[in-house]
This record gives C-alpha cells, sequence and structure tokens, in this order.
C-alpha cells in the first residue's frame, strides 16, 4: 500500500477493504465524476485493484468488474454490443480511457449511461466490506439522485449481467451532439419471445427523472402475449406509459422529454412488430 498527503493507494481489494472499514475516504476509481468535486476527504485510489478490472462469462452472466474502464471494455469480445454502443457515446476517449463502469454506477446520475444498460438487463450488483458480500439488483441500489444504498464501508465490486436478450435492443441516446453530449433523453428497450410469446419487453430511461426509469408492472402487460395481442393492447399500453413518465424539467423542458420518450418507446415497439 502506498500512503499519500491525499489518500492511500492499496494495491489489493482486500487491503483496500481493510482501509474503508477504518477510515473515512471516498473511493477514487477514474476520478472523471470527482474531478468536479474536490472534498477535503483522502481518497481510497482504486485504479490498481486488478480485481476489479476483470470481465469473464460465467454461465449465462457476465461478470464485469467495477473497475473496468470504458477503454478496457470496448476492447473486449465479451462486453455485449449494447454496451458497447452506450458506451461508444460517453464523452471522448481521454475520459473513456479513465472513466470506469463502477464509477457510473455509484455516481448515481439519472444520465449514467452504462447504467441504464445494467438497469434494462435486470444486472445485479456485488457489494463488498471486510463483513462480507450482498447482491442486489441496480434498481435496488439506487435511493435518489446521487444517492445509493452503499454503506460506507463497502465498494461495489463487480456488475452481473444476465446474456440473455442483450442481443435485440434498441438504444438512443438523445443529446444536443451527436459526440461529447451529456443525454437529454436516452432509450433502450431489449425485446425477446419464445414460443411465440413475448418474454421480455424492458425498457429503461435515462436523464428523465431523478433516478433512470423502468417500469415493470407496464411491462407486465404485453409479457406472454402475441404480437397479434400486442399490437392490439399497444395504444393503451403506450397510453399507460405516457401517464407513468412524469419527466423533471432539466437543460430541455419536460415537455420535450416526455415527447422524446413517447417516440422512442413507440419507434422500439414497431421495430419489434407491434
Ligand atoms: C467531460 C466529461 C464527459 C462525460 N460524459 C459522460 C457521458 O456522456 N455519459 C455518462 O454516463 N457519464 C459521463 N461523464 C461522467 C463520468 O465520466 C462517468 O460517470 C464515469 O463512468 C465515472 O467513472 P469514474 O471511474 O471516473 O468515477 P469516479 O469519479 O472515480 O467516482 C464516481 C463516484 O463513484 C464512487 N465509486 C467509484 N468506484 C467505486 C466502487 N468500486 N465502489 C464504490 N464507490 C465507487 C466514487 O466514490 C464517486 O462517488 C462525463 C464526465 C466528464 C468529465
Amino acid at each position: 500500500m502506498v500512503i499519500l498527503d491525499n489518500g492511500y493507494i492499496p494495491s489489493t481489494l482486500d487491503e483496500a477493504l481493510q482501509i474503508r472499514s477504518e477510515n473515512k475516504v471516498i473511493p477514487y476509481a477514474g476520478g472523471t465524476d470527482l474531478m468536479i468535486k474536490a472534498e477535503d476527504v483522502p481518497y481510497l485510489f482504486l485504479n490498481k485493484l486488478a480485481e476489479l478490472q476483470q470481465i469473464s462469462v460465467d454461465g449465462d452472466m457476465i461478470r464485469i468488474g467495477a473497475g473496468c474502464t470504458y477503454t478496457s471494455l470496448l476492447d473486449s469480445p465479451i462486453t455485449p454490443k449494447v454496451l458497447k454502443e452506450a458506451i461508444r457515446l460517453i464523452a471522448a476517449p481521454a475520459i473513456r480511457n479513465l472513466g470506469t463502469v463502477g464509477g457510473n454506477i455509484c455516481n448515481a446520475s439519472p444520465k449514467a449511461d452504462s447504467a441504464l444498460i445494467f438497469y434494462v438487463s435486470d444486472s445485479k450488483l456485488r457489494l463488498r466490506s471486510v463483513k462480507g458480500e450482498r447482491i442486489l439488483p441496480i434498481e435496488d441500489f439506487y435511493v435518489g439522485r446521487g444517492k445509493t444504498v452503499l454503506q460506507p464501508d463497502e465498494l461495489l465490486i463487480e456488475i452481473l449481467m444476465p446474456k440473455k436478450y442483450l442481443d435485440n435492443y434498441y438504444y438512443q441516446k438523445v443529446g444536443a451532439r451527436q459526440a461529447l453530449a451529456i443525454s437529454r433523453v436516452a432509450f433502450v428497450g431489449l425485446f425477446g419471445m419464445e414460443d411465440g410469446k413475448i418474454t421480455c419487453c424492458s425498457t429503461a430511461y435515462g436523464s428523465v427523472s431523478d433516478t433512470i426509469l423502468r417500469f415493470r408492472n407496464l411491462e407486465a402487460m404485453l409479457l406472454g402475449k402475441t404480437i397479434a395481442e400486442a399490437k392490439e393492447l399497444k395504444g393503451s399500453f403506450l397510453a399507460e406509459y405516457d401517464k407513468a413518465i412524469v419527466p423533471i424539467r432539466g437543460r430541455v423542458s419536460a415537455d420535450y422529454r416526455k415527447r422524446v420518450c413517447m417516440n422512442l418507446l413507440e419507434d422500439y415497439l414497431t421495430q419489434n412488430g407491434i
């Protein structure tokens, strides 16, 4: 371990967890979110921890280390296409070389582009402290804008991403520019069918509210239906989403955000024959 004036550089995950349990420290991965909120608290630098930088396939799950940078994920043949598509639109290469998926998730911004993909795919998060480990769905990790259930002694270790349904996706990030843009609305939808029935119609919405939005109760309207049945329900399905999505005003109006969300949802349905 190296001790600096402004923090600690552990060389193993166990060392990092020990430091985290004994000191008030701020985990620092790539620093691309932290760089704009300087605080007088020592940092726990995570970027030397090889344990957090692995990506592997484990049965029907992709395991992504919290410390994987965007660049390393773009380079990996394991990274699913939908995640790569979202990553390619994050910032610019200099930020992608430093920024990590763990930082993106733990910063808890509704604009977090990689978190959106983990949200729609039912990914789970592995959190660890010296006391042990817990795994929870990403939806349960967030309690508000910038707020998570991460305990002061815990670190996010890895993301467990189910492989099922990742191949048939619809993704759009709407920003002010084609590149280097923070999203004004981001939308992702997965779709799957088995034996002629819809088994997956997951959608998630970024930059719309205080947290990423997903409406499982509304998804249930189409689950188990044929395409013909789904077409009949399309009007009421869209109407329910129209009621459920309540955007907050940001740099663009709430009306604009709502219209974009609904257009993208309709486009996603059309792409899937509904
Ligand atoms: C110019 C610029 C453009 C950007 N564009 C985008 C964009 O288009 N889309 C987008 O989504 N984001 C964007 N960002 C934000 C940022 O780059 C990402 O959110 C990035 O993924 C943050 O990762 P990091 O490793 O740098 O996090 P850090 O800044 O190191 O940390 C962020 C937060 O997560 C915590 N943390 C980090 N790792 C862990 C861990 N393993 N366990 C527990 N807590 C942890 C930190 O304590 C901190 O609270 C941009 C930032 C900049 C500066």
